[in-house]
């Protein structure tokens, strides 16, 4: 019986110290008491009514806990059953029957007794508190579904859910939290506080199981294939036993030993080879760092050493191939012949130098490293390939093209997981010998970040002054890169670092003509796809219209990739219908075109039908090679503004403005009024989709769609121009001459304008491009416009714009 003391709702109990845990209101569970203070108390609570007080310890390694040590909040259990364990413990099925908190302590020897009083909850019912105890209890259930244990009976208290208060303190009972949360959880009041908090810690508690969930199932798969592996492992070893020979280890370290012989390695390295070998049979085969020397022995067996292939440097064995791999090309072809008769003098000046040379002593090479430049297509790495061909060495080719980490090309170092040698060794491992071609191709792609500057580890594989032992950190012993004969190639210039750029020797390829396209097509591309596809070469044919016509209105570009492709698809089409009978032989003609590789993609000319006004036509160049680019300039009233359109770059937006400025200080020489800006709208734009267009060179061709938008005066269309205007309306010297000639001839343009400074350009031109073209030179916009407008005759010498002809503008004339 408790002693009912005072107020009515004050009761003294024996009072229980609990280490941690505690047994809420309403919800039952076992506990095991061990303590003597503890078994004391439980024995006097039997005397009395089977009921006692449980309180948590602060600190739940106390062994005896002082009444300071103890939580002021606890709970009143009935004692409903007890079982005497063995060694005098008492296990206890308890009953939480109510909150309390301690008045004071009537007791502390033998065991605590306190005066408690009840506490009562905060109670409301509503649709909030049935939402959070639905809530509450799907999140527990997925939690099981989680992994989560929980005692079958806590939760058949939770499922049959009572009243919210009774719900709330049992899910208190299930959820897996501190002693303090627990702590915090018992004192709270406010049933609603309560369940928001319960919210919380079974969300957090999902989250972990989540977690821990993904972590298992990835260890399991990771521990199932290491199993498997040293499983079978095991089984090979122990068959190989039974039959007598050595064990498997054993037998694995022996036939390393003889291939790091065999490799030929330098010295130094197979010293080193040697060290990774012992360790590797010092170690356990479970030892996961054992597959990692393995790979990197691997790796040192198999990069070439010493295996180099090749021929004497045969001149003029080198023009025939590079002959008859390439039409045209003469000048790169007489390029690179002089580089490599350079190779050669200094190969035999060499041999001559080390009969009196010691060993060691550096060699010599060529200074410089060839790099081609120009548009996709035309031709740069087929000519690695034939250059590799007329040396009878081997090709290889990387592309640096994104590259932003130094490790991708020197290599990660070991500790690294999964790390691997660089580019510049996997290349030189994938050709097998020492001296390949070595082709590095997109190098004005190259980026740098915080991993590092890959341009630098590229300097050093290149440099002939150190590449003799160049340091990949994944080998960590230096390889000799000088015997390769490396080829870089780039679109543009202007983003290879200087450094880099000071070491090449840069060949331009400009791109192709028409007419070379047609013989390039004609000698190379379709023989080589007829035999690509397995077809005979007797039996297929193409016309020449059917191949012009292929050139001009299926492909747009200053490479012959595009070409090819077509002619892959018509070959593809005609192997297709030579295997299901339906052909023996074909020669393709123009009618065949629209069936085999579908209608026309461009436009029989390019350029403008008529003379038109507001639309001039640039000359650009762009990474894909030299290329015709329309400016539309479109005059509206409006008040003022100047609208730009078609991806424009900051620099051509620049020319857009430096443009009007002009225009509008020269009002009176256009015949415009002063204030004509005031009362129109400028539009320009330049078409051709979401191409990126940037770069100074379209200022007179920008300057004249406006010129001629605003006075209606029509454009030639014939007429391609390039070159940068200042505000005072002088032209500048531009870029990439080349390649704009060339796509002025193929765009059938007549007459190109250029800045004067830019005629020393036009000498690297083929003859029949500058042939078919009229080149006017000029160093002021003034005379831009005199050449590209349709004036009347009689008006050009005063360049003088009749005021008829004026836009919206029809007042205040000069
Ligand atoms: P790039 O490396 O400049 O992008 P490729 O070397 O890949 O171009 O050339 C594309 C295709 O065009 C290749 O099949 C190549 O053999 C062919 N080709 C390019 N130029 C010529 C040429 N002058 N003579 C013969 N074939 C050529």
């Amino acid at each position: 019986m408790a002693f009912v003391v005072g107020a009515s709702n004050q009761s003294i109990y024996p009072l229980i110290a609990v280490r941690d845990g505690i047994v809420f209101p309403y919800a039952e569970n076992v506990l095991v008491f061990g303590r003597q203070k503890s078994t004391d108390a439980i024995n006097e609570a039997l005397k009395r009514e089977k009921k006692a007080v449980l309180v948590m310890q602060k600190n739940s390694n106390l062994d005896d806990p002082k009444i300071t040590d103890l939580y002021d909040i606890g709970v009143v259990v009935s004692i409903e059953k007890t079982v005497l364990g063995e060694k005098g413990e008492i296990n206890a099925l308890v009953k939480g029957v109510e909150k309390i908190r301690i008045v004071e302590y009537t007791k502390e020897h033998p065991y605590f007794e306190a005066k408690v009083e009840k506490i009562e909850d905060e109670l409301i019912d509503n649709e909030e508190i049935q939402a959070m105890v639905k809530h509450i209890s799907l999140q527990v259930k997925k939690a099981i579904n989680f992994g989560k244990t929980v005692d079958f009976v806590f939760l058949m208290n939770i499922l049959n859910v009572t009243s919210p208060l009774n719900f709330s303190y049992q899910v208190a009972m299930v959820l897996d939290l501190k002693s303090d949360e627990k702590q915090r959880l018992l004192e709270e009041i406010s049933l609603k506080k309560r369940l928001v908090d319960e919210v919380e810690y079974v969300n957090r508690e999902i989250k972990i199981l989540e977690i821990e969930q993904n972590i298992s199932n990835k260890t399991q798969q990771k521990f199932e294939k290491g199993m498997r592996e040293t499983f079978l492992r095991e089984k090979m070893k122990t068959i190989e036993e039974e039959l007598g020979g050595k064990g498997g280890e054993d037998r694995e370290i022996e036939e390393y030993h003889d291939k790091i012989k065999k490799a030929k390695m330098p010295k130094t390295v197979e010293v080193k080879a040697f060290k990774e070998l012992k360790r590797l049979s010092q170690m356990s085969q479970f030892n996961p760092e054992s597959s990692y020397i393995r790979t990197y022995l691997d790796w040192l067996i198999e990069i070439p050493w010493t295996s180099k292939l090749d021929h004497d440097v045969n001149i003029a064995q080198a023009e025939k191939i590079l002959n008859e791999d390439h039409y045209g090309l003469k000048k790169i072809k007489e390029r690179i012949l002089e580089y490599l008769a350079v190779i050669k003098l200094r190969k035999s000046k060499e041999e001559e130098e080390n009969l009196t040379k010691k060993d060691g002593d550096k060699k010599e090479h060529p200074p410089t490293i060839l790099c081609f430049v120009g548009p996709p297509g035309v031709g740069k790495t087929s000519l690695g390939k034939s250059i590799a061909r007329s040396l009878g060495r081997k090709f290889v080719k990387i592309s640096l093209g994104g590259i932003r980490d130094e490790a991708e090309i020197r290599g990660h170092r070991r500790t690294y997981v999964g790390a691997l040698p660089g580019r510049m060794i996997q290349g030189i491992k994938q050709a097998g010998t020492k001296n390949p071609v070595f082709m590095l191709d997109e190098i004005d792609k190259l980026g740098h970040d915080y991993r590092g500057d890959p341009s630098a580890a590229l300097l050093e594989a290149l440099d002939p002054e150190q590449n003799h032992s160049f340091s990949d950190h994944y080998l960590e012993v230096s390889y000799d890169l000088s015997d390769v004969f490396f080829i870089t190639t780039a679109n543009i210039l202007d983003t290879i670092p200087e450094a880099l750029l000071d070491r090449l020797e840069v060949i331009h390829f400009p791109g192709y003509t028409e007419d070379e396209k047609f013989n390039i097509a004609k000698g190379y591309l379709i023989k080589k796809q007829i035999e690509a596809h397995s077809l005979e070469s007797n039996k297929i044919g193409v016309t020449d219209s059917a191949l012009r016509t292929i050139i001009r209105r299926y492909s747009r570009e200053a490479g012959v990739r595009e070409l090819e492709r077509q002619i892959a698809t018509i070959c593809r089409k005609l192997a297709r219908q030579i295997v299901e009978n339906k052909i023996k032989y074909k020669t393709v003609g123009l009618g065949d075109l629209h069936k085999l590789i579908g209608p026309y993609k461009y436009s029989s000319s390019m350029i403008e039908e008529k003379d038109t006004v507001g639309i001039s036509t640039g000359l650009a160049w762009t990474q894909a090679g030299g290329d015709i680019l329309f400016i539309e300039v479109a005059v509206m009233p409006g008040k003022g503004h100047l609208n730009l359109t078609g991806h424009l770059g900051e620099v051509m937006k620049e020319s857009c403005q430096a443009a009007l400025s002009y225009i509008r200080s020269r009002w009176s020489m256009f015949g415009l009024s002063k204030d004509f800006f005031n009362k129109v709208d400028i539009h320009v734009h330049v078409p051709e989709g979401a191409v990126p267009k940037d770069g100074p060179s379209a200022g007179i061709a920008i300057t004249t769609a406006m010129v001629s938008a605003l006075t209606k005066i029509p454009v030639k269309r014939d007429v391609g121009m390039t070159g940068e205007i200042t505000l005072r309306g002088r032209v500048l010297e531009i870029g990439g001459i080349k390649e704009k000639v060339i796509a002025a001839h193929r765009a059938e343009i007549k007459t190109v304008i250029m800045p004067k400074e830019n005629k020393k350009d036009l000498d690297d031109i083929p003859s029949y491009v500058l042939k078919g073209l009229n080149f006017v030179y000029v160093d002021h916009m003034d005379e831009v416009l005199k050449i590209s407008l349709v004036f009347p005759e009689k008006k050009k010498h005063h360049l003088s714009f009749a005021p008829k002809n004026y836009a919206v503008l029809d007042e205040g004339t000069n």
